[in-house]
């Protein structure tokens, strides 16, 4: 009997790769050609060619590009490469010793060996809305580098995401750097999720007096403590109403405040 068509029948729709071993080639590329994508841990992009959500002409593959794969201290805090691992960050002694909550965050993206692949500016990038790492950036304050053939700029986090899988990144700029200020005590990151490695339904970055959600609105937003969900609407799905989550958000500031 012929076997059912399933997730493993899919298959990305056709485009050109790219293999630059530079970043001034990958600049040049993105410059150049129409309709590009970036492609790092591909562990967001892949799923979305293979079900057909996105359908760009080119892919520029920045894996080969070794120059970028570097952790490193920087202006008191901690920068990431675009190249560097989430598994490498959660084994980094450097992140744990300067942006703890950084180390503590990465746990709870995904599993292991997504982590593996997986990358901290990709996800950054990438701007899904119940993400962890751009509100652990944004709660601690930090920036990111993009570099393209008309130059460098640094943008700070909170104008680095403007909507839904939606950035200030243009369409040439490849995110090079992530920096993430020192982290002080108290931070931590609590979220709830149906199971663990599962997008949070919602959750809170605490970094000393700054609180910032995810989960719960088009990007990560910083919030009053003393009444985290004002003025937020967030959507339903078939996980949680608006109500649970606006609950949710509640419930973890104040445990993160009490803690
Ligand atoms: C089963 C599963 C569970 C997951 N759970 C979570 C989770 O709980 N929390 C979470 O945060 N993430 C989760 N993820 C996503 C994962 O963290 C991805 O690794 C991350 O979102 C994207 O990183 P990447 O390096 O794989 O990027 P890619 O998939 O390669 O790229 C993602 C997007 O970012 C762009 N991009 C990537 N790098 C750059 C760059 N340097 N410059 C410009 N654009 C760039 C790409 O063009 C693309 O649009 C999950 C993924 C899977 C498959």
């Amino acid at each position: 009997m012929p076997r059912r068509r399933d997730a493993r029948d899919l298959k990305p729709p056709p485009f050109q790769y790219h293999t630059p071993a530079t970043v001034h080639e990958a600049c040049s590329l993105l410059g150049s050609l129409e309709d590009a994508k970036v492609l790092a841990g591909g562990q967001s992009l892949i799923p979305l060619l293979n079900f057909r959500l996105a359908r760009p002409k080119h892919l520029v593959d920045i894996n080969g590009i070794a120059a970028l794969d570097r952790i490193y201290e920087r202006d008191g805090g901690v920068a990431v490469q675009a190249l560097v691992r989430q598994a490498a960050v959660e084994d980094s002694e450097v992140v744990a010793r300067i942006c703890p909550l950084l180390s503590s965050a990465i746990t709870l993206v995904a599993h292991r060996v997504i982590r593996n692949r997986g990358t901290v500016c990709g996800s950054l990038a990438h701007a899904d809305p119940a993400s962890e790492l751009p509100a652990v950036l944004l709660a601690l304050g930090g920036r990111v580098v993009a570099r393209s053939a008309r130059g460098e700029r640094t943008i700070a986090a909170d104008q680095f995401f403007v909507g839904v899988f939606e950035t200030a990144l243009a369409p040439d700029e490849l995110l090079v750097e992530a920096w993430f200020p020192a982290s002080r005590q108290p931070s931590l990151i609590l979220e709830e999720s149906r199971r663990h490695g599962d997008f949070a339904l919602a959750g809170v970055v605490r970094a000393d007096d700054r609180l910032a959600l995810f989960g719960v609105a088009p990007t990560p937003v910083l919030a009053d403590p003393r009444d985290p969900a004002r003025g937020l609407e967030p959507s339903g799905d078939l996980e949680a109403t608006p109500d649970f989550r606006l609950h949710l958000v509640r419930v973890l500031a104040d445990k993160a405040f009490a803690a």
